[in-house]
């Protein structure tokens, strides 16, 4: 009872915020041009004058579209920079509330980089996971944690969970628990101490996530790769205990098919993606309408992130672009996914000579 109760009074307190906020925040970040783009030439059409205000130009000839954001970050910003805004959700996963950071985009725009990174340069997931135990550590007095992660990746409409030992004979389904809970039965929930343990363990996922797969920077960017953090946790004066979750989301490559796409498994995979990329649209535009009717159920993505997206859930996506002319198209079309993600859009601006 004391948990329900705990719940409702945040729920209440949590709308009130929300009804002045809103829930869904989106950054948008764009990579430096690459060298390979430098060598052959091509320029960048990506316009940062207002960036501090959120906004961001793509300059099409002399026309200009603009986009607004709660962030945008330029290709001078670095993870520290990134990581930044995202850190006070890590407080609120500790706080009892659940969760999704997720990193959307064409392949190549930097989602991984966003989310992993690489050892010198450490992206979301670890920073995040540092913290988690640092705040829960400074907390030990009033609350005591029980943290625990699952890897897991989506792949085709089908789980899989990349922490299990052998393979699962059982296909993998999202079932929700007595409590409203959605969870995956069968999978495995690594409980970590600390960072050191917990990134091992997301390692270790990382790596079986390549496993049968002849072309693994192609497979990564076909599937979505998922990480959840479960936090529950005991508050020691009371004894009221809560259980909440965080989702780190490193989407599949948003890119449209190519003539060469137009049979085969590669035909199914491109599907697949598109579906589930739009199925995550709907949920999002659904809750930023307020529908009654959010269709979580059209894809094993969105039903996974179900308890992180919407209710008093708080998400947080970053739309990757390429600066290059080459990927205008492309980057055109992440931009008008995430406007329709964050329901603002900007019209058509001729540039000002
Ligand atoms: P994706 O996951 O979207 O396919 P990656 O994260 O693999 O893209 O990024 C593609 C390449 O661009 C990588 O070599 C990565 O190191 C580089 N890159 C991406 N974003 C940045 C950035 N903000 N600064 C420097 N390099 C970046």
């Amino acid at each position: 009872l004391k948990y329900s109760e705990e719940i409702a009074k945040r729920k209440k307190l949590y709308n009130q915020i929300q009804e002045a906020k809103g829930n869904i925040r989106v950054f948008c970040r764009c990579r430096p041009l690459s060298k390979q783009e430098v060598s052959t030439g091509y320029s960048a059409v990506v316009d940062f004058d207002a960036a501090k205000d959120g906004e961001i130009g793509i300059m099409n000839g002399v026309t200009k579209k603009s986009f607004k954001f709660d962030r945008v970050y330029t290709p001078k910003d670095n993870q520290a920079d990134v990581y930044a805004d995202a850190s006070p959700l890590v407080t609120s996963v500790l706080d009892g509330y659940n969760v999704c950071i997720f990193a959307y985009g064409q392949t190549g725009t930097g989602k991984t980089f966003t989310m992993e990174g690489t050892e010198q340069n450490r992206g979301v997931n670890y920073r995040t996971l540092k913290e988690l135990f640092k705040i829960a550590e400074e907390r030990n007095e009033t609350y005591s944690y029980n943290i625990s992660v699952s890897v897991l990746e989506v792949y085709n409409e089908q789980i899989r969970d990349l922490l299990a030992t052998s393979p699962s004979t059982k296909k993998l389904e999202v079932r929700q628990a007595a409590e409203g809970f959605h969870h995956v039965p069968g999978i495995v929930e690594a409980k970590v101490e600390n960072i050191k343990e917990a990134w091992d363990v997301l390692q270790a996922g990382s790596n079986a996530r390549s496993v049968g797969s002849n072309n693994v920077n192609e497979h990564s960017s076909r599937s979505h790769c998922m990480l959840c953090i479960m936090v529950r946790a005991k508050n020691l004066m009371d004894g009221v205990c809560t259980k909440s979750k965080l989702w780190l989301v490193d989407l599949a490559g948003s890119e449209r098919l190519t003539k060469t796409d137009v049979q085969g498994e590669r035909l199914k995979e491109a599907q697949n993606i598109n579906r589930s990329l739009s199925a995550l649209g709907d949920v999002i535009s659904a809750l930023a309408t307020k529908n009654n009717h959010i269709p979580y159920r059209n894809s094993k993505l969105t039903h996974l992130l179900q308890d992180s997206l919407g209710g008093d859930s708080k998400a947080l996506m970053f739309v990757q672009i390429s600066p290059s002319e080459n990927d205008l198209g492309e980057t055109v079309s992440s931009l008008n996914f995430a406007s329709r993600v964050r329901g603002v859009e900007l019209g058509l601006a001729k540039k000002q000579v």
